[in-house]
């Protein structure tokens, strides 16, 4: 049976899941945080803590265009890599 503590606890702690935040180094704002690291490795975690929600989607429509426009090929390291350089500048993410 749910008591109204149990229910003030979950509601709290369902609040605070909904409301992680992440002060982000583009929009420079506390804002809402991906749910986990859109990517693998080092750069997934460094997203993951320190860009908000919406710029990882801003970037990530920003992606497609840049993968087209310079035909990009993500099997390739080197062409990851200057994505990987674009999405950190867009993002304003150090290395
Ligand atoms: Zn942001």
């Amino acid at each position: 049976m749910l008591n109204v503590a149990t229910f003030a606890f979950v509601h709290l702690s369902m609040k605070e899941i909904r409301m992680a935040e992440v002060l982000c180094t583009r929009c420079g704002k506390s804002a809402e945080k991906l749910e986990k690291p859109p990517l693998r490795g080092k750069i997934g975690q460094d997203i993951y803590e320190h860009v908000c929600r919406s710029c990882w989607e801003e970037w990530s429509q920003g992606e497609v265009m840049l993968i087209n426009e310079y035909r990009l090929n993500l099997a390739d390291p080197e062409h990851r890599k200057v994505l990987y350089q674009n999405m950190r500048q867009f993002l304003n993410l150090a290395e």
